[in-house]
């Protein structure tokens, strides 16, 4: 399979002719093969974006809601070919690429809907003889730059909304993962006037560098490591761009006595390993009350150790594939390996590489963790998780807190003063009650502290990708 770069309504090689393999990280065989860009692409697409953003600007908010809504037509009629596309780049088992694309497309209806749904303060009379109004407008050319985790569930959460605003956009997804996004253009590229939506690909430096600093974009909205964010922002920072940043998460889950130990230890088969825990939310510090340590750390273990894992052709009963590369896995593994040196931790399962072809780790609970060790505070977005165990309900919030991340976190009673107290006490952008990892479009995703800034999905992933201008009126 030889991609293309989407830019300007046609399709087209790097400007320099360069291209990158694409690998099978269920097999490790090359499986595509995809434009290397360049400074040069950056500057053909931005320009192509800026071409349309005149025109596009025209359009009412019914007319690109009409469009959204053929998107999300067409998602849905290939739906099975974007799935296997997903499992191809990713490795992801149908059991996990499957249940994303209703999610897609709920999310592209939702969005042409707030397309012509949003609010502001009445226009009016706020001071004598002059009447106020808000008015929404579009940002301009956004710079999209998208992770490999969910390549084709992050394109639709930001150019989704940056669209629904009234931007046009250049998109650029992880240079592993490019190929549901390229599909994605193929499919709106019937739908969307030509450069309103581009997508080009390479690597975070040069090409999503050069988003970054391009003076031709208006926003750039990343989703990636907060390391990334770091970079992006000190660079954005430059031409004082708006920037939108997804990024990394830790997310406790804290298990009160109450609880039921094998119904959390259930759930944590699901969210703490989903997408082989390559996962911003996954659920992956547990923190358990300790009268229920025992009972729950049982259960924890054998649900892990029944964890089926495989390539996607191996049938529906897989839960779990291999990490996205070779190196990513050392990354993971290297955690479990300087914990198990460290003094105390103990790996209580899994830790090391599968066997055969493809980048296949095994399902790990870690146990007798400290606070303070690298493997609680920092993410190692594989299948990891550990355990601590805690006596006191303000300790165990201070712990929950003490990370830098602050994207979701879960917290397990049957106590609703006790769960609305943790509620209101977590510094994480969503917060479950008796559960981990449900979305909704209606609802916004979105970080504090080192997980980001932005909003995604929800009316406010509009907002986001709009400017406000008040227009106030001498009435004399
Ligand atoms: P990454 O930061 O390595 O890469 C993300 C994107 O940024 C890629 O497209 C990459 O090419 C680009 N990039 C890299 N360096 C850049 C630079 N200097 N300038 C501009 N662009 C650059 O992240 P990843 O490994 O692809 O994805 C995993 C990370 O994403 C994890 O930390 C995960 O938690 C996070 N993530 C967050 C969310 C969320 O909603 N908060 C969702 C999914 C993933």
């Amino acid at each position: 399979m030889a991609g293309r770069n989407f830019v300007g309504g046609e399709w087209v090689d790097s400007v320099e002719g360069n291209i990158r393999d694409i690998l099978n990280p269920a097999t490790g065989a090359v499986v595509a093969s995809v434009p290397e860009g360049t400074q040069a692409d950056v500057d053909r697409a931005v320009a192509a974006a800026r071409g349309a953003l005149g025109d596009w600007s025209e359009t009412t908010p019914a007319e690109r809601a009409t469009m959204l809504l053929q998107l999300a037509e067409a998602v849905e009629s290939n739906a099975d070919e974007l799935i296997a596309l997903e499992s191809l780049n990713v490795g992801k088992p149908r059991s996990v690429a499957a249940p994303e694309l209703p999610f897609i497309v709920d999310n592209l209806r939702f969005l042409a809907g707030a397309a012509r749904g949003q609010e502001s303060p009445a226009a009016g009379e706020y001071l004598r003889g002059y009447t106020s109004m808000l008015r929404r407008e579009a940002v301009g050319v956004v710079g999209l730059i998208a992770p490999w985790n969910y390549p084709l569930m992050m394109a639709v959460w930001k150019a989704g909304p940056a669209l629904a605003a009234g931007n046009t956009c250049v998109l650029k997804p992880s240079e592993q993962t490019p190929l549901t996004a390229l599909r994605l253009a193929e499919l709106a590229a019937d739908i969307f006037p030509p450069g309103v939506l581009n997508v080009i690909t390479g690597d975070g430096e040069p090409v999503g560098a050069a988003l970054v600093r391009h003076p031709g974009i208006d926003m750039i909205s990343l989703t990636g490591d907060v390391a990334t964010g770091r970079e992006v922002a000190r660079a954005a920072a430059e031409s004082l761009k708006r920037v939108h940043l997804e990024l990394g998460g830790k997310a406790p889950v804290i298990v009160f006595p109450d609880a039921d130990p094998a119904a959390v230890a259930a759930s944590i088969r699901v969210s703490g390993f989903w997408n082989a825990g390559q996962e911003c939310a996954a659920a992956t510090r547990l923190l358990v009350q300790r009268d229920l340590y025992e009972p729950f750390l049982s259960a924890l273990v054998t649900e892990v150790e029944a964890i089926v894992v495989g390539r996607p052709d191996e049938g529906d009963a897989v839960e779990m594939g291999p990490l996205i590369s070779d190196e990513h896995r050392r990354r993971v593994l290297g955690f479990v390996e300087r914990a198990r040196e460290g003094s105390h931790a103990t790996v209580v399962t899994g830790g090391g590489a599968l066997e055969g072809p493809g980048f296949f780790a095994r399902p790990t609970v870690v146990t007798d963790v400290d606070q303070d060790d690298e493997i609680v505070q920092r993410e190692v977005f594989g299948p990891v998780v550990t355990v601590q165990r805690f006596d006191d309900e303000a300790d165990v919030l201070a712990w929950a807190n003490g990370v830098q991340y602050g994207l979701c976190a879960s917290v397990w009673t049957r106590d609703v003063g006790r769960a609305m107290r943790a509620a209101r006490a977590l510094r994480f952008g969503t917060v479950w009650v008796n559960d981990h990892l449900p979305l909704v479009s209606e609802m916004p995703w979105s970080g504090m502290r080192s997980s980001g800034n932005g909003r995604d999905m929800s009316r406010l992933a509009v907002e986001e990708y709009s400017a406000v201008k008040h227009v106030m009126v001498n009435l004399a």
